[in-house]
C-alpha cells in the first residue's frame, strides 16, 4: 500500500531523504456521552447507566430532593453544585420503561448485559433493569467536544473533525508522531486530554484513516493501538467485513451472500470480480479497501490539505494506442484542478498524479515546483513530469491529477519567484507524457 499512502501524505518523492512515513490517528472517546455525565454524577461510576429517551427533566430529581429532605438546601442555586451528592437511590431506573426511546450511550458497566447504542430502551429495560436512565443533555457533550479537541489542535493542528466524539488526526510531521509508530504522540494527548477534562479516550494509529478508524476499536476503553503497513494480515484480515467504514448492513449481507465474512476473504477476491458484482466504483473501493489501501487526506475545516480531480475511463486505455484521448483526459484534469483551486483562492506547490492500472494496481508519483501555482498549463507540465516516471506499457482504468501544500493565493512565501507561464515550455511542446513508447 506504500504508493497509495505516500500520495496524500504530502511527502513527496524526496521522502528518500526524509524518514517520514504517513501516521495517522483516530481518536474516539470511550462511552462519551455516559461519560460525560459521569462526570457530574461520580456516584454512578461502576454502574450501569444508559442514556437516551427524552429531554432532561431535572426539577424530577430536584422535587424528589425537596421532598425527602425538606430541611436540606437543595435549591435550584445550590442544586448544581451538589450533583455529586444525590443519593444514587434517587436515580430513575430503565425498569418498566415503555416507549420508543433509543439508546444514545451506554457505560461499560451497562455493556456488560448486552446493552449497546442504538438499541430499544424497552429492550434494554429486560436484559438490564436495574440500568440508572439520563436523559440526553447535547449541550453538555458539546461543551466536552470542543474542549477535548482544543486540546488536541495544541499538540498536532492537523485535525478532521468527524462528529462529536471523534477526530482524525495526521501525526506525520508532528514531534513524536513517528515514535514508536505513533504511540508516544498518542499517549501524550490521551494523558493532556484526561488531565484536563477527566474524560478518556481510545486511539488508533495507522497509515491512513481507513486503518485508524478500526484500530482505535482494537483496545477500548482508554486504548492505543499501532497498525503498520505490514500488519495488514494479521490484524486486519481476519476481521469482518462490515468493520470497514463504507461497508454497510446491505453490503455486508451482499458479501455474506458470496460467502464472504472476512476482510481477508475479500482481499482474496479478483478485482474484476468485485466490479461485476459491485458496481465499477464500489468493487473498485472494496478491494482496495480489503488491501489497506487509503489515500484520503484529512479534511480541515480551516484549509484544504490538497485538490484533485481523477476519473476511471468506461474502458481501459493504453499510453500509445488511446495517446490522444489520454492526453485530452489529461488536459481536462489538469484545467478542472487549476479551476477548483481559482475559484476556492488557493495555489499550490506539490503536484501529483495518480493511475490505477487495469489490474488495480495504483501509482502515484508528486513533485515540488519552487514557487505556488493555480496555472492550468503549469500544472498539466509538472504533472506530465510525474507521468513520465511511472511504467506506461500498461492498461489504464483511472488517471488523477492532485494540487497539494497549498496557501491562500497571494499569500505565498515564495512570491519573489512567480511563474511565468511564457518562460516555460509552451504546453504544446510540453506533451511529456505519451511519448515513452
Ligand atoms: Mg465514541
Amino acid at each position: 500500500m506504500a504508493p497509495a499512502t505516500r500520495y496524500a501524505s504530502g511527502v513527496s518523492e524526496t521522502a528518500a531523504s526524509s524518514p517520514l512515513i504517513r501516521r495517522i490517528a483516530h481518536l474516539d472517546m470511550d462511552a462519551f456521552y455516559a461519560s460525560c455525565e459521569l462526570l457530574r454524577y461520580p456516584q454512578l461510576k461502576g454502574l450501569p447507566v444508559v442514556i437516551g429517551g427524552g429531554r432532561r427533566k431535572e426539577d424530577d430529581l430536584l422535587g424528589k430532593l425537596q421532598a425527602a429532605y425538606p430541611d436540606g438546601d437543595w435549591t435550584e442555586d445550590s442544586f448544581a453544585e451538589k450533583l455529586d451528592r444525590i443519593p444514587v437511590e434517587f436515580f430513575p431506573r430503565i425498569e418498566g420503561y415503555t416507549g420508543r426511546g433509543v439508546i444514545t450511550t451506554a457505560t461499560y458497566a451497562a455493556r456488560q448485559f448486552g446493552i449497546g447504542s442504538a438499541m430499544g430502551l424497552m429492550k434494554a429495560a429486560k436484559l438490564c433493569p436495574q440500568a440508572i436512565l439520563l436523559p440526553v443533555d447535547f449541550e453538555r457533550y458539546r461543551h466536552f467536544s470542543r474542549s477535548f479537541k482544543s486540546i488536541i489542535t495544541d499538540i498536532a493542528p492537523v485535525m478532521q473533525d468527524r462528529g462529536v466524539d471523534e477526530v482524525y488526526i495526521d501525526f506525520t510531521e508532528v514531534p513524536g508522531g513517528q515514535r514508536e509508530g505513533g504511540r508516544v504522540l498518542a499517549r501524550l494527548i490521551q494523558k493532556s486530554i484526561f488531565d484536563a477534562t477527566g474524560l478518556t479516550c481510545s486511539i488508533g494509529v495507522a497509515p491512513n484513516k481507513l486503518i485508524a478508524k478500526m484500530a482505535s476499536e482494537f483496545n477500548k476503553p482508554n486504548g492505543i493501538s499501532i497498525v503498520h503497513e505490514a500488519d495488514l494480515q494479521s490484524l486486519i484480515w481476519p476481521l469482518a467485513c462490515r468493520k470497514i467504514n463504507g461497508v454497510g448492513p446491505k453490503a455486508d449481507e451482499k458479501l455474506k451472500g458470496f460467502g464472504i465474512y472476512t476482510i481477508g476473504e475479500l482481499a482474496a477476491r479478483e478485482p474484476h470480480w468485485l466490479v461485476e458484482h459491485f458496481g465499477k466504483s464500489y468493487g473498485a473501493w472494496l478491494h482496495e479497501a480489503a488491501w489497506g489501501r487509503d489515500d484520503r487526506p484529512l479534511e480541515t475545516e480551516s484549509e484544504p490539505v490538497s485538490m484533485s480531480r481523477e476519473t476511471t475511463f468506461d474502458r481501459d486505455l493504453h499510453a500509445v494506442r488511446d495517446r490522444a484521448e489520454l492526453g485530452a483526459v489529461f488536459t481536462r484534469l489538469c484545467e478542472q484542478v487549476a479551476a477548483d483551486l481559482k475559484r476556492k483562492g488557493y495555489e499550490g506547490r506539490t503536484i501529483g498524479i495518480k493511475i490505477r492500472y487495469d489490474n488495480f494496481q495504483a501509482v502515484t508519483r508528486d513533485q515540488s515546483i519552487d514557487g505556488y501555482t493555480h496555472d492550468a498549463q503549469r500544472i498539466r507540465q509538472v504533472a506530465g513530469q510525474c507521468l513520465k516516471r511511472v511504467d506506461l506499457s500498461r492498461r489504464i482504468r483511472l488517471l488523477g491529477v492532485r494540487v497539494g501544500t497549498l496557501v491562500k493565493a497571494g499569500t505565498a512565501p515564495h512570491a519573489d519567484k512567480p511563474y511565468i507561464a511564457a518562460e516555460e515550455t509552451p504546453y504544446e511542446q510540453a506533451d511529456l507524457f505519451f511519448t515513452d513508447d
